[in-house]
């Protein structure tokens, strides 16, 4: 049963009145009320309460990446709460699910992974990142390596710490003072992290800051395998793995922000596996528990564990839902069905697919350009005119105003401001999508396009 009118009408008013919502414009949503209350979900589709069915392009916030509506997520979950909702896991106390959990990350990722710290989300991994890179410096009797270096067009959250390594400068407005230390180097120039000076995109690349801040003063490089909220970037050839020489040459350690690509999305099980990077440090979320529950972590290299075991003093750190004993068991069975249902071969498939209808957006749009994908992260740009590099200007919102024709059309996609400026529309459905719905979300964007255009 549908609900009336006039009840949808009072749910829209509460939320505007007593509802502050996360990375929403405050006066807007205040005058204007929510744009979608949803309601339900099913695969890769999700109802809003008036009973309208859209795609989730998105998975809604990169994360939902078993789809809507999955039984044996709920199930492990009910299961788990009707048996141990909670328990702590400070001072020694540990829980069954958060056990298993961490021995099948160890198991999953490649190299030495082998043992997690647990977070509720991606912005307190990477804080812990950041803290667990200083605090192994310090017990290396190193305490001058402190600072660390992200990249342009990076987004790590909203945290304090993690919102500085973003570099999305809106974030940054918010909320004042920012952490110290934190650079933001040039990102994706594989030539001058190999060291060659003379490449005129050399001054502010990772190599430069670690050489000029000096390496006895650099506790980490922090990046994403592929760059998700600053605009769906990938890395050109080469560029992971000089990363990680770059690391070790200059005793830094690589922290990989998976948060959006681990768990299958760039059709590998983490996004530094596409290039055989290990970093030292990586963070997960999102996917981990496909949004069923609030989960994050950190995978510690066992050369960073085995220092810290060492450490003979309380480690004054973790929340109180680490190692939440209901999100772990979500976790394990959200990864029990990726291995069960072959997810990432799904990905790989469907990878193809949806390239080449970006492909035959591009061709046949003249404003649509850069489209890309690995996996299912994907993702194009639009230029008022692509052969001569003209941009639309920012503001005049192209990518909102596509995604905003998509919309319409009941098909959910994420138009990006990329930090440089540009306009991006991103795609990143669930991970179970089929062959036919790549279509059809493909023929939505056609007609959007043609609308906008
Ligand atoms: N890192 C990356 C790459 C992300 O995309 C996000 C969220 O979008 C985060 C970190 C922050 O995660 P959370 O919102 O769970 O704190």
């Amino acid at each position: 049963v549908q609900p009336t009118e006039s009840k949808l009408k009072s749910l829209a008013e509460m939320d505007s009145k007593h509802y502050l919502h996360p990375t929403t414009i405050p006066k807007k949503h205040a005058d204007q009320g929510p744009k979608v209350i949803f309601s339900e979900g099913s695969g890769i589709h999700v109802k809003d309460v008036s009973g309208k069915r859209y795609i989730d392009g998105v998975s809604m916030l990169w994360n939902v990446n078993l789809g809507h509506g999955n039984k044996e997520l709920a199930e492990a979950a009910q299961s788990q709460m009707s048996k141990l909702a909670f328990s702590s896991s400070f001072a020694g106390y540990s829980n069954e699910p958060a056990v298993h959990l961490a021995e099948k990350l160890s198991s999953l990722a490649s190299g030495s992974l082998n043992s997690v710290f647990y977070t509720s989300g991606g912005s307190e991994a990477n804080d812990t990142a950041y803290k667990l890179a200083r605090f192994y410096w310090q017990l290396q009797d190193q305490p001058r390596k402190q600072k660390i270096i992200a990249l342009k067009q990076a987004y790590h959250g909203v945290t304090i710490a993690a919102g500085t390594a973003t570099h999305l400068t809106g974030f940054h407005k918010f909320g004042g003072t920012q952490f110290e230390d934190v650079f933001h180097a040039t990102p994706h120039v594989t030539e001058c992290e190999q060291g060659d000076k003379s490449h005129p995109s050399y001054k502010g690349c990772i190599r430069d800051i670690i050489e000029s801040e000096g390496a006895d003063t650099v506790a980490a490089v922090i990046l994403e395998p592929v760059q998700g909220s600053g605009g769906v970037h990938l890395p050109p050839d080469g560029y992971m793995e000089s990363v990680r020489d770059l690391c070790d040459e200059h005793n830094v350690l690589m922290i990989a922000d998976e948060v959006i690509t681990g768990f299958g999305r760039t059709g590998k099980m983490f996004g530094v596996d596409n290039w055989n990077v290990v970093p030292d440090l990586m963070c997960v979320a999102k996917g981990i528990s496909s949004g069923y529950t609030q989960l994050g972590g950190v995978l510690l290299h066992d050369r960073i564990r085995n220092t810290i075991v060492q450490h003979d003093q309380m480690m004054a750190h973790g929340f109180t839902y680490s190692g939440h004993p209901a999100s772990c068991a979500v976790a394990l069975k959200n990864i029990e069905i990726i291995e069960r249902d072959h997810i990432v071969d799904n990905v790989k498939a469907m990878e193809t697919e949806m390239n080449k209808g970006l492909q035959y957006l591009e061709e046949k749009h003249h404003t649509v350009t850069k489209t890309r994908n690995i996996g299912l992260m994907g993702g194009f740009e639009l230029y008022e005119d692509p052969a001569t590099n003209k941009e639309f200007p920012f503001d005049l919102k192209a990518g909102l105003e596509v995604g905003e024709e998509c919309f319409k059309r009941q098909l959910i996609l994420r138009a990006l401001g990329s930090a440089d400026g540009k306009n991006v529309v991103a795609i990143a459905p669930p991970l179970i999508i089929q062959k036919q719905e790549v279509q059809d979300m493909i023929n939505i964007m056609d007609e959007a396009i043609t609308a906008f255009e």
